[in-house]
C-alpha cells in the first residue's frame, strides 16, 4: 500500500500531485530547494484538458480571475521602434480569442498552494541529498542531514531534477538540449506598459516583455544561444553579465532594464531542453513535470502537461494501490501517448500555437472525468 508519498519540488506538477494524492488520503510531504514561496517567472498556459483538470480543482474561477488581460502585442527592432502591432494575438498566449487562460507561474502556484489541506506539509530550503531502497519503502536523506522513510517519491523538481539524477541511471541520454538559454527577470515598470506585450526577434536572440497584473512591474524573459559559453550553474552574476553581453545591441528601453537586471533578485536562468526519458519510474521512486518529460516552453504546453500527469499519476497510484509496477505501467501507457504529440509539435515546427489535434480531448486519449471517478 502507498500511504506517504515524499514529493520534490513544489511547482505546478508537485503541488497538483500532493492535492490528488492528499485527496486521496494519502500523507504527503513536499520538499521545495527555494528558501521560500518564489516569486517571479512569466505567464504559463493551461489549455485543452489541463482547463478541465483545473475545473475538477474547484480553482477554475480564481485561476480565470488571474489571468493575464493582454490586449495586443508590438514587434520592435532592435532599437525598440515600432514595426506592427496587433489586438488579436500576444507571442506568449496565442490567439486572444481562445478559451486558453494564461496566468503567471507564480500566481497558478499559490493557487494550488491554497487548495492543499492542512495536511500536506511543504518544507522550504529542504532537497533530496540520497535514496536508497528500504523493503517496502525509500529511506531518503535529506540536505539537512535528516533521514526519513516513505513508500513512495516523486520528484517534480523541474527539467534538471536532482531526483532523477540521483536514481535513474539514463541522466546523460534524456537530455535534449534546445540550444538557447532562456533568462526571466522583473523589473518595476518605469515603461508604463500597461496590458501590452513588447517583442523581439533577430537571429539567435529574442525578448518578451509585458506587465504584472497590477501593472507595476515588468516580467521580461529573454531567449539566446548561449553559443560556447559556460552555463554558470548557480552563478547568478555570471549569468546577468551573460545577459548583458547577449544584449549589449539592443537599443530603446533595453539598456535601462538591463541596469535594473543588475540590482534585482528575481532571474530564471535555464537551458531549454525536452527530457526524453525512457522510464519515468524506478522502484518506489516516479518522476511527475517536467522532470519526466518537459516538452519545453517552445511547446507551450508544460504547465498543462505538468497538471494533466499529475492527475493521471494520482488516478494510477490510486487504483492500484498495493501493485506498484502495475501503477507505474498505467502512468506511463495513458501519459506517454500525450507526451510525445506535444514534444514531437516542438520538434517539428518550435513554434508557440498548439494544432487543434493536441488539445482535443477525443483524440489525445485523455479523458479526464473517467480519472476523476477513481481519484475524486
Ligand atoms: C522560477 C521558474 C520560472 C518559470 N518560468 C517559466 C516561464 O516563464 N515560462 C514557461 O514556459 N515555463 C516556465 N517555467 C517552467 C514551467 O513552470 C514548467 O515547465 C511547468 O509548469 C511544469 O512544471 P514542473 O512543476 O514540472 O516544473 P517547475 O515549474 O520547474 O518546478 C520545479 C520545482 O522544483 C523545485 N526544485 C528544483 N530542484 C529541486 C530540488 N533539488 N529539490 C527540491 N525542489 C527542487 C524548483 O524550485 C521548482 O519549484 C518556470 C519554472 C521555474 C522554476
Amino acid at each position: 500500500m502507498i500511504r506517504n508519498v515524499l514529493i520534490s519540488g513544489a511547482g505546478v506538477a508537485g503541488l497538483a500531485l500532493a492535492y490528488w494524492l492528499d485527496k486521496a488520503g494519502m500523507s504527503v510531504t513536499v520538499v521545495e530547494l527555494a528558501p521560500e514561496f518564489r516569486r517571479g517567472g512569466q505567464a504559463i498556459d493551461v489549455r485543452g484538458v489541463a482547463l478541465d483538470v483545473i475545473r475538477s480543482m474547484g480553482l477554475y474561477d480564481q485561476v480565470y480571475a488571474l489571468r493575464t488581460r493582454l490586449k495586443g502585442m508590438s514587434t520592435l527592432d532592435a532599437n525598440g521602434v515600432e514595426l506592427e502591432r496587433t489586438e488579436e494575438r500576444t507571442h506568449s498566449a496565442g490567439r486572444l480569442d481562445s478559451d486558453d487562460i494564461e496566468i503567471f507561474r507564480d500566481d497558478l502556484c499559490e493557487l494550488l498552494i491554497g487548495a492543499l489541506s492542512e495536511r500536506v506539509e511543504i518544507h522550504y530550503g529542504q532537497s533530496i541529498s540520497a535514496l536508497r531502497e528500504e523493503g517496502d519503502e525509500v529511506r531518503v536523506t535529506f540536505a539537512s542531514g535528516e533521514e526519513q522513510s516513505f513508500d513512495l517519491v516523486a520528484g517534480a523538481d523541474g527539467v534538471y531534477s536532482r531526483t532523477r539524477k540521483l536514481w535513474f541511471d539514463h541522466e546523460a541520454e534524456v537530455i535534449r538540449s534546445l540550444g538557447v538559454v532562456l533568462a526571466i527577470f522583473t523589473t518595476p515598470n518605469f515603461i508604463g506598459l500597461k496590458d501590452w506585450q513588447l517583442i523581439h526577434r533577430e537571429e539567435g536572440l529574442g525578448y518578451v516583455i509585458y506587465p504584472n497584473l497590477d501593472q507595476t512591474e515588468l516580467r521580461i524573459s529573454v531567449g539566446f544561444a548561449p553559443g560556447d559559453a559556460p552555463m554558470a550553474r548557480g552563478d547568478v552574476q555570471a549569468q546577468k553579465e551573460m545577459i548583458a553581453a547577449r544584449c549589449a545591441g539592443l537599443g530603446g528601453h533595453f539598456p535601462e532594464f538591463i541596469k535594473a537586471l543588475q540590482n534585482g533578485s528575481q532571474l530564471y536562468y535555464n537551458e531549454l531542453a525536452q527530457i526524453r526519458a525512457p522510464t519515468w519510474s524506478r522502484g518506489r521512486v516516479v518522476l511527475a513535470g517536467d522532470a519526466a518529460h518537459c516538452a519545453s516552453p517552445f511547446s507551450g504546453q508544460g504547465t498543462s502537461l505538468a497538471l494533466v500527469g499529475a492527475l493521471v499519476l494520482a488516478r494510477a497510484l490510486v487504483h492500484n494501490s498495493d501493485q506498484l509496477p502495475d501503477a507505474m505501467a498505467e502512468y506511463e501507457q495513458r501519459m506517454r501517448p500525450f507526451v510525445l504529440m506535444n514534444q514531437d509539435m516542438v520538434d517539428m515546427t518550435r513554434r508557440t500555437h498548439i494544432p487543434d489535434e493536441v488539445l482535443t480531448r477525443s483524440k489525445n486519449g485523455i479523458d479526464i472525468r473517467d480519472l476523476l471517478a477513481e481519484v475524486a
